[in-house]
């Protein structure tokens, strides 16, 4: 049988090899049995099923959220001579009936459905009137409370298994999921002693970064500038804070796409239209955007704002170089973003149990944009995968900035916040310490205090950046208003009794930016 299945490879798909851990689950799936494979994007997980569906006798259902990805596979499959077709929302009842006629009169091998098709008993009546050898079910991770798209539907995929003579092989693919949504997915799934395939998590041709303490703005149009030529996208995590950056990336005459909830349907099809023809290079865009979106060649993306998990992070981030070309990766990081989640978490309607779950995986991401090891390691390692050689390219594996002894400094900001009554925000508390004429500085009479001017061998800019190095080691809290005040942690105590010191890594000069940015 896997000889035939390395004829097919050759014969519809034209490679001549399989790749790591395809010919494993094929053999297992020819052989009857249940598959798990989780394999990185790109790393050709659909090959898995499609082949199989090419051997066996029969239907093979394919189930994925994926809608515009599944009329593209749809296309591809047909093209290739596999014949294959899908039935979704679109398509009206009639329709529905006449493609289960073709179905019936053996027209097809490879059937595509979203799962919210399950949710009908008229379409699983008719599917018990078809040989179904295997089932198929793509982004398996949907099926996880745990995981980072929960849906629903896909809870229907086992009572569809039950009810089919005889019981079809199931084959569940993801890209990224932890030990406990593997469980899930073997237990909801009802997979019976599946062959379990893990290739790894990390995408080699991607590069991780993480910047803290930047202008964000001044960043992505630097950045953007240079990169005309690329498709990338930039996420953001409200829609007020996609409109913002899409308005100053069109002033300065760099067209871009805008993509969140609170457009039309027409405006967020033609925008996601434009991107996917490169007509617009950048798309601005809330994490709405991106789901089922096939574009391989994507080449950076960016987060504008930290997200709520590593998880969600990687599958966004991940969208770039699927292909497998280079893709860059980079996240901005400031202690406002971990303010704005909290919050969103706290006005969730989840339940306390949850929100202590949303708040932990929140912990990984704030830790992810602070550690100093390897990146793309700590990603993989929160999946579960201990061995990883450093990767020697994201911000971390290069960094070779020297520490910086910023003690003195941090306790000049720490007693000047707590001089301020720990009431105002990072812009005033920098003039202050930079000792600046500002009107406001004077009616507050904030010129009188001991720590006015006592930084001024620094720019104000540097000591705002010190000020958010500072926030994103814990040292001071954002508040979570609007205008966001800085207060003390606890943190600051051992400091400022000289117990502990403070270390910053050099601030970043134009020679050690990265070449497309101009200055910073
Ligand atoms: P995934 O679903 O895991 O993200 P795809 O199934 O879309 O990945 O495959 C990614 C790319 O790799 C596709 O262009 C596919 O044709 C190609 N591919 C799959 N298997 C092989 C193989 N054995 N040799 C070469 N290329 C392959
Ligand atoms: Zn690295």
């Amino acid at each position: 049988m896997i000889a035939k299945a390395r004829e097919h490879l050759k014969k519809y798909f034209g490679y001549e090899q399989f790749r790591k851990g395809q010919e494993q689950l094929i053999a297992a799936i020819l052989d009857q049995r249940d598959a798990l494979g989780v394999m990185p994007t790109g790393a050709g997980k659909s090959v898995c099923y499609q082949i199989p569906a090419s051997i066996l006798h029969g239907v093979t259902l394919v189930i994925s959220p994926l809608i515009s990805l599944m009329k593209d596979q749809v296309d591809t499959l047909n093209q290739i001579g596999i014949p294959t077709t899908l039935i979704n929302s679109s398509l009206s009842a009639e329709e529905v009936d006449q493609r289960f006629k073709e179905i019936r009169e053996g027209h097809y091998k490879v059937l595509y459905i979203a799962p919210e098709r399950l949710d009908s008993g008229r379409f699983i009546h008719m599917l018990k009137q078809i040989h179904v050898p295997l089932i198929a079910v793509d982004e398996a991770h949907c099926i996880s409370q745990w995981g980072h798209d929960f849906r629903p539907s896909y809870l229907h995929i086992s009572k569809l298994v039950q009810s089919i003579e005889p019981r079809p092989v199931i084959a569940a693919f993801t890209a990224t999921a932890t030990d406990k949504v593997k469980d899930d997915i073997v237990r909801c799934l009802g997979l019976l002693g599946p062959e379990r395939v893990t290739t790894g998590y990390a995408r080699d041709n991607l590069t991780f970064s993480v910047y803290k303490g930047i202008d964000k703005r001044k960043f992505i149009s630097d950045y953007v500038k240079h990169r005309q030529e690329e498709s990338g996208i930039i996420y953001a995590s409200t829609r007020k804070e996609v409109d913002d950056c899409h308005r100053y990336l069109t002033r300065l005459g760099i067209k871009a796409g805008k993509y969140h909830a609170g457009l039309s349907d027409t405006e967020r099809m033609e925008s996601q239209e434009q991107f996917l023809y490169d007509d617009i290079r950048v798309m601005v865009a809330t994490n709405a955007f991106g789901m089922g979106i096939d574009k391989s060649n994507v080449r950076y993306v960016i987060h504008y704002n930290m997200p709520r998990n590593l998880e969600a992070y990687y599958q966004e981030a991940g969208r770039a170089g699927r292909d497998g070309e280079p893709g860059e990766c980079i996240l901005l990081y400031a202690a406002q973003d971990t303010a704005t989640q909290k919050y969103l978490i706290e006005m969730s309607d989840a339940d306390t149990e949850r929100k202590t779950q949303e708040y932990n995986t929140l912990n990984t991401m704030v830790e992810y944009c602070h550690t100093p090891d390897c990146l793309q390691k700590y990603i993989v390692r929160y999946f579960g995968q201990e061995e990883f050689e450093p990767c020697g390219k994201c911000s971390s594996c290069t960094d070779e900035r020297d520490l910086s002894d910023i003690t003195i400094e941090a306790q000049k900001i720490f007693s000047c916040v707590f001089k301020m009554n720990q009431r105002f925000g990072v812009t005033l508390t920098a003039k202050v310490l930079k000792g600046s004429q500002d009107k406001k500085v004077k009616q507050f009479g904030f010129d009188r205090i001991s720590t006015y001017g006592v930084m001024k061998e620094y720019t104000e800019k540097e000591i705002v950046q010190m000020i958010q190095v500072l926030t994103a080691e814990g040292y001071l809290k954002m508040s979570d208003s609007q205008y966001p005040v800085i207060s003390l942690t606890t943190k600051v105590k051992p400091v400022l009794s000289e117990q502990e010191k403070v270390y910053q890594r050099l601030m970043k000069t134009p020679t050690d930016a990265p070449s497309y940015i101009s200055s910073w």
